[in-house]
């Protein structure tokens, strides 16, 4: 066993990107004990494009990070373009809710100033180590976590509530029991790569039958470009190699990419879109979910980020009013599942029916209308939360009701 095994903390989060770093700041801001343990480096690149929605932003903007996220050279980008068949609707990003612009940070900047926020408020956020399985008491409640530390030791560390901040395919999940309670049925493949040269401002996205394509501008004066079909038409494409099956989608989607004579990327990133979405119960007995560990809808939308920094939010809300004693912990678990099921529901129908393709070029705008208006639900609660402490008292150092009372593991 490793010194971690004798180090107590209120909350143990495995995962350290979106979700799990902002969940520990939020959480380390109020005071409580926290340990963020991840097994991938710190820095590393994922999967993933990486576009803002406003929500996501503004919770970005509410925690005092949005200046770092703009410092680090990532463009604001001040409106979209939507693509229908040759249709073109340019929409402005209204100022409002605290935010002038969006952006598309690499994460290989965002990821890292969520950490090193949480590590400022406090938190302890260890890389390199690999959770395996959850501990357990005698009544079954979820009393931290096991696994193998950087050197590869066995480890185990107790806490009052383990956080799954763990992405698709979550350990956390898997060992607490979590069942799926909304299934989608649809998944999107996609390429992705980064372009220089092009002459991209706003979020661009484009729309054919069976294809969509987008264009987000990005840190060093790259454009991250993104096309996407089905897992069918997807393996057809492969076959002739990742370069041509990109190059097809796009000369099908946004020939304007390929004739604009920017620079391709020398590097594809490919996601075979094998997973469509699942909403899961998200809390028990000693452990909650967050993020895509809990609720993953298809990367079509461009949407996991911004929900997963709403939910580290509201998550960490009903942690530190059960620490506090302001509501019984399962009461107050449970309402964070409420509030998420509740802003989720529309923004994971209609992402899964984005993803089906089963659209055509009038039906897609009024899908996208609908995220929309779901997305403006979203934000209209983030932004009219009051800080944290002025909303809930903050945890005292010298002890909170966990590490006074007679249970803590
Ligand atoms: C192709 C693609 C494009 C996307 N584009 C966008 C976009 O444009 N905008 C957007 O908002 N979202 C996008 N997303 C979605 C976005 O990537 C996710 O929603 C987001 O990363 C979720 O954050 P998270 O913190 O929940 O999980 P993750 O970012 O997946 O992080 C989970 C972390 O947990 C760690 N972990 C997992 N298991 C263990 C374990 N057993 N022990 C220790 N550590 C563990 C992993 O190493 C990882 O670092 C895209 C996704 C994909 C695949």
């Amino acid at each position: 066993m490793t010194s971690l095994d004798t180090l107590p903390y209120d909350v143990v989060i495995v995962g350290a990107r979106p979700a799990g770093a902002a969940t520990a700041m939020v959480l380390a801001r109020a005071g409580l004990r926290v340990l963020v343990v991840d097994r991938s480096h710190y820095g590393d690149d994922t999967i993933s494009t990486h576009a803002l929605m406003r929500g996501g932003v503004v919770q970005l903007a509410r925690w005092g990070l949005l200046h770092q996220v703009a410092a680090a050279g990532t463009p604001p980008v001040r409106g979209s373009v939507f693509h229908y068949g040759e249709d073109r609707i340019h929409v402005p990003i209204k100022p409002g809710f605290g935010v002038d612009a969006l952006y598309a940070p690499r994460r290989t900047v965002l990821d890292p100033i969520l950490v090193g926020a949480a590590q400022k408020a406090g938190a302890d956020v260890r890389f390199g180590v690999a959770v395996a399985g959850l501990r357990r008491d005698d009544r079954g409640r979820v009393t931290g976590i096991v696994g193998r530390d950087e050197g590869g030791a066995p480890f185990e560390v107790g806490a009052w509530i383990t956080v799954g901040a763990d992405g698709l395919g979550s350990t956390v999940a898997r060992f607490a029991g979590a069942p799926v309670e909304r299934a989608a049925a649809s998944a999107v493949a996609f390429i992705y790569g980064y372009w220089d040269g092009l002459p991209v401002h706003d979020y661009e996205l484009f729309y054919r039958p069976g294809v969509a394509a987008g264009l987000f501008p990005t840190n060093s004066d790259q454009v991250c470009v993104f096309a996407g079909t089905s897992p069918r038409r997807f393996r057809l494409e492969m076959r002739a190699g990742v370069t041509s099956a990109y190059t097809h989608l796009l000369g099908d989607t946004a020939p304007e990419v390929l004739a604009a004579g920017a620079r391709a990327p020398k590097r594809l990133r490919v996601f075979a879109g094998r997973r469509p979405g699942y909403l899961r119960q998200a809390i028990g007995p000693g452990w909650a979910l967050v993020g895509d560990a809990g609720y993953y809808k298809d990367p079509i939308t461009s949407h996991g980020i911004t929900d997963a920094l709403r939910d580290a939010e509201l998550l960490s809300r009903a942690i530190i009013t059960a620490v506090n004693g302001k509501a019984d912990e399962a009461l107050a678990l449970a309402a964070y599942q409420a509030t998420r099921d509740r802003l989720s529901k529309r923004l994971f129908t209609t992402t899964d029916a984005i993803a089906s393709f089963a659209w055509d070029l009038d039906q897609v705008p009024l899908l996208l209308r609908q995220l929309s208006e779901a997305m403006s639900e979203e934000v209209t609660l983030l932004s009219g939360l009051e800080p944290i402490d002025a909303a809930v008292e903050l945890v005292g150092t010298s002890g909170n009701k966990w590490s006074q009372g007679d249970s803590n593991p």
